[in-house]
C-alpha cells in the first residue's frame, strides 16, 4: 500500500478541481488532500482514482465520485466528536473523510463481501470507525441513536423514517432521494416532529436497498 509524490500531486489537483466546483469546507477540501483514494479501489483503476468520477468496486457496486462526498460532506457540517451514522460503507472512503474531520463514525453496509473487506482496510489505514455494522440502514441504529449527522450513500426511493428520528434536534439528515435518479436533500430537525428541508440537485447513486438478510 503505497502513496506516492505522483499521488500525492493528483489528490491536489483533484482538490482544485473540487474548489473549482465550489467546494469550500477547508475541513472537507484537506480530508480529501490528505485520503489516499487509489488504495479503496481495485488495482485495475489505479490511474482513475483521482479524476472526479465514481468507480466500480466490488459487489457491483461503487466509491462515490469525489465531488459527492465533498458536497455531502459539507452539507453535514460535521464539528469535532459529532456523532455521525452512514449509510453504505461501500470502499470506505466517505467513512474516512467523516474520521478525518473528527467524527465519532458509525457506518452499516449491507453487502457482507464489502463489510468483511473494508472492516479489514479502514483500521489499516488509521481510520477507526467507533462501530462498522453489517446490517440494514433503512433501520438506522437505534441503539446509539440519537445523531448530530446521517449520511446516506445510496439512492433511496423514499426518505426512512427511523433515520428522521434518529437526528438529535438540530441534527442533519443528508439524503439523496430518488429512483433513477436523485435530488440530494437535507432535513435539519427543528423539533420533535419538526423538519426543515432543502433541495440541492441531481445526483446519481447505485439503490439503497431492502434488507436481503
Ligand atoms: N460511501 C461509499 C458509497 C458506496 S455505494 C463509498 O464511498 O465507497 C453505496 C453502498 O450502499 C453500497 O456499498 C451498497 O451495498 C450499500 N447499501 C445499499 N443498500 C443498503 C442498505 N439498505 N443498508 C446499508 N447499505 C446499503
Amino acid at each position: 500500500m503505497k502513496d506516492t509524490f505522483k499521488h500525492q500531486g493528483l489528490r491536489q489537483q483533484l482538490v482544485n478541481i473540487l474548489k473549482a466546483k465550489g467546494i469550500t469546507d477547508i475541513n472537507v477540501l484537506n480530508a480529501i488532500g490528505k485520503i489516499p483514494r487509489h488504495l479503496f479501489m481495485d488495482s485495475g483503476f489505479l490511474d482513475h482514482a483521482y479524476q472526479d468520477k465514481a468507480f466500480p468496486i466490488a459487489a457491483d457496486q461503487t466509491i462515490s465520485q469525489p465531488y459527492t462526498v465533498a458536497f455531502q460532506s459539507e452539507l453535514l457540517q460535521v464539528k469535532k466528536g459529532d456523532k455521525i451514522l452512514e449509510i453504505g460503507t461501500g470502499s470506505g472512503y466517505q467513512t474516512a473523510v467523516l474520521c478525518e474531520l473528527g467524527a465519532k463514525v458509525f457506518s452499516i453496509e449491507r453487502q457482507q463481501e464489502l463489510f468483511k473487506k473494508t472492516s479489514k482496510f479502514l483500521p489499516k489505514l488509521g481510520y477507526r470507525a467507533k462501530k462498522l455494522i453489517f446490517g440494514d440502514g433503512y433501520k438506522g441504529l437505534v441503539g446509539e441513536a440519537p445523531f448530530d449527522g446521517v449520511i446516506v450513500t445510496a439512492g433511496a426511493p423514499f426518505v426512512p423514517k427511523p433515520l428522521l428520528s434518529q437526528l438529535k434536534i438540530g441534527g442533519r439528515l443528508v439524503i439523496p432521494v430518488g429512483d433513477d435518479v436523485q435530488i440530494m436533500t437535507m432535513f435539519i430537525r427543528k423539533g420533535q416532529k419538526e423538519f426543515e428541508q432543502e433541495e440541492f440537485g441531481e445526483f446519481r447513486f447505485v439503490p439503497l436497498l431492502e434488507d436481503k438478510n
